[in-house]
């Protein structure tokens, strides 16, 4: 395998390749660019079939967290890291502290976050070991959800900041009362955001492949239940994916009826072409890595000092940053997905040219 002739190879600064026998850790450290700051991203641990596939979701993962950082105006470049093995076997607490020991060998030009297979207790053990770790601290704050730690109650802000930002573009309306949601997820980011939904007067329809969870939000947020299955083609103002990666290809977008796509889930277009099958099917969507930004504002901040008040200003500039994109993609007649990278872009390569 050639890593420079890979599609996601990217001009990437560094990717360095660690293996731990003693602890059995195989992880690979991608940074993707710095030059707005430290490249910050998280730990994703999965068992992924080859190398190259980890080759491949680290070199992915990593630019996309300079494209997200840059449009969230954080001090702070792309990286990402991924270690190689099946969360639910193969984690230990010697691992995790190996994995802080890697991360210390890059002396701060990476920082490390949360990501699927990895929580708050073993970042933890990492930090045991270098200090170059956000999403530890626990902040008792007042007359708010957004905290330092887990990153969740910030995301799911963000994205119902977003989703009244694309509501208010593509319908007009000024308040969320009677809009119809169609939320498929309802884990720690989709619960909290159809709570948020429903205290704006919104009615939200919703999906999860765990029934527990469906339950729970049915019970106590008055959602109401759909198969999985249904939940993408329900005749709905929004849709807010949730869950997921790729939920909008070639088989899904002829079925969308939502006329506004606004989720957390990362990755939500397959290819980044179905950006445009979004706005010719006249689907405003609201890009993945602008709107769930929240998450990572909130751990970034934990590097430069934790201010609520910033924290929250930050992420609720997530629906200005949206409707920018919004208008620039009307008057460019340009998918909103182009215009949020060619921004991003401009910020972080002007900061290379200055
Ligand atoms: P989560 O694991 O807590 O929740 C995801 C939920 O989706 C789970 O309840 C799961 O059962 C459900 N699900 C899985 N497959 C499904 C399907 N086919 N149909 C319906 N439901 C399905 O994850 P989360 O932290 O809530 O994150 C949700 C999404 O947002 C993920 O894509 C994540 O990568 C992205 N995201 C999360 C954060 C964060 O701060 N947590 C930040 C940025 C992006």
């Amino acid at each position: 395998m050639s890593v420079f002739q890979q599609d996601d190879f990217d001009g990437h600064e560094q990717v360095a390749f660690f293996k731990d026998d003693e602890t059995g850790l195989r992880a690979i450290i991608a940074v993707h660019n710095t030059n707005l700051g430290p490249a910050l991203g998280g730990v994703r641990m999965w068992p992924y079939a080859s190398d190259s596939d980890a080759v491949r979701d680290v070199l992915r993962l990593s630019r996309g967290m300079t494209y997200k950082s840059a449009l969230a105006g954080l001090p702070f470049g792309g990286g990402k890291s991924v270690i190689i093995g099946d969360p639910l076997k193969d984690k230990s607490e010697a691992l995790m502290r190996a994995m802080g020991r890697c991360v210390d060998k890059l002396a701060g030009r990476y920082i490390a976050a949360e990501d699927s297979g990895t929580n708050v207790g073993d970042l933890q053990q990492m930090a045991s070991q270098t200090e170059h770790v956000v999403g530890i601290v626990k902040k008792n704050t007042t007359g708010g959800d957004l905290r330092s730690g887990d990153p969740s109650p910030a995301t799911a802000r963000g994205v119902f900041v977003g989703l009244q930002a694309a509501v208010r573009h593509r319908f007009g309306r000024d308040d969320l009362q009677g809009t119809r949601v169609a939320v498929q997820g309802v884990g720690n980011v989709g619960l909290r955001l159809v709570q948020y939904l429903r205290d704006a007067g919104a009615h939200c329809w919703i999906s999860d492949t765990h029934a527990e969870r469906v339950e729970r939000a049915a019970d106590e947020m008055g959602a109401t239940p759909v198969a999985a299955n249904d939940i993408l083609g329900l005749d709905v103002d929004v849709f807010a994916p949730c869950a997921l990666g790729a939920v909008l290809n070639s088989d899904s977008i002829p079925d969308l009826r939502a006329r506004v796509v606004a989720g957390a889930a990362n990755n939500q277009l397959q290819h980044c072409t179905h950006g445009d099958a979004l706005m010719r099917a006249g689907v405003l969507y609201a890009p993945d890595y602008v709107i769930n930004a929240g998450g990572v504002i909130d751990v970034a901040f934990e590097h430069t000092g934790y201010d609520l008040e910033k924290v929250v200003a930050k992420v609720e500039g997530i629906a200005s940053s949206l409707t920018e994109i919004f208008k620039r993609s009307d008057a460019e007649e340009r998918p909103t997905s182009d215009v949020a990278d060619a921004l991003a872009r401009e910020r972080f390569m002007m900061q290379m040219a200055a």
